[in-house]
C-alpha cells in the first residue's frame, strides 16, 4: 500500500484545533481525510456516526482494545474513551490520502512516536486558559462540571507542547490557520491526484 502522510493537530479542549483541521480538510491540494475516531461518550446534537465519531458502547470499545483493533487510545475524560482505529488510517491510506487527526495530547504523541518517519504533530496553543475558559463557555455544549474537568486538564496538555514538532499560537483564528496550512504544504509536498 502507498502510505500516505500522518498529520497530527493536538490541543487543549476549545483552543481552536477542531475548526483549523476543518479548514484545511477544505483544501484539495493538500490530499487530506479526516481520521474518524471510535469514541464512547454520547453524540452533541447534530454530530453523526461514521463521520463525526464512530459512536459505540464502552463494552465494544473494550472489545477493539482486547483485539489490539487501536492505533492508539485514551481515556481522555472519566468515563469517556476514545481512540484511532488501525482499520481506520489503512482506509484512508488506500484511497491515497494523507491523513489528518484532530485527537489529544497524549494520542498525538503516541502516533509520533509509532510512525516517527511520516508523522507531522502540530500544538495548537491558546492564548491562555482564561481564555480557553470563555471559548467553551461560549460554545455551551458541555456542563459547567465538564468544563471545570476540561480546563483542569488543559494546565496538564499545555505542559506536553514542547514535545511536538511544531506549535501554532492560536491567538487570531486566520492567521492560525494560514500558517497550519503553509506547515501542511510543506510537509507532505506536491500531491499527485
Ligand atoms: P470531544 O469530546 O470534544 O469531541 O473530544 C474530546 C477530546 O478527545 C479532544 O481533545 C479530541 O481531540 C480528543 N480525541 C478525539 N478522538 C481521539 C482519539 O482517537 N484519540 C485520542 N487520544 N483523543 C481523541
Amino acid at each position: 500500500m502507498n502510505k500516505g502522510k500522518l498529520i497530527v493537530f493536538s490541543a487543549p479542549s476549545g483552543s481552536g484545533k477542531t475548526t483549523i483541521v476543518r479548514h484545511l480538510l477544505g483544501q484539495p491540494d493538500l490530499n487530506l481525510e479526516f481520521s474518524v475516531s471510535a469514541a464512547t461518550r454520547e453524540p452533541r446534537e447534530g454530530e453523526v456516526s461514521g463521520k463525526d465519531y464512530y459512536f459505540m458502547p464502552l463494552k465494544e470499545f473494550k472489545q477493539h482494545i482486547k483485539n489490539e483493533d487501536f492505533v492508539e487510545w485514551e481515556e481522555v475524560y472519566r468515563d469517556n474513551f476514545y481512540g484511532t482505529l488501525k482499520s481506520e488510517v489503512e482506509r484512508i491510506w488506500a484511497k491515497g490520502k494523507n491523513v489528518i487527526f484532530d485527537i489529544d495530547v497524549a494520542g498525538g504523541l503516541r502516533i509520533k512516536k509509532k510512525f516517527p518517519g511520516e508523522t507531522l504533530a502540530v500544538f495548537v496553543k491558546p492564548p491562555s486558559i482564561d481564555e480557553l475558559k470563555i471559548r467553551l463557555k461560549k460554545r455551551s455544549t458541555e456542563s459547567d462540571d465538564k468544563i471545570n474537568m476540561r480546563i483542569a486538564k488543559a494546565s496538564v496538555e499545555m505542559a506536553t507542547a514542547p514535545q511536538f514538532d511544531t506549535i501554532i499560537k492560536n491567538y487570531d483564528l486566520e492567521i492560525a490557520k494560514d500558517e497550519a496550512y503553509k506547515l501542511v504544504k510543506a510537509f507532505v509536498g506536491p500531491q499527485i491526484r
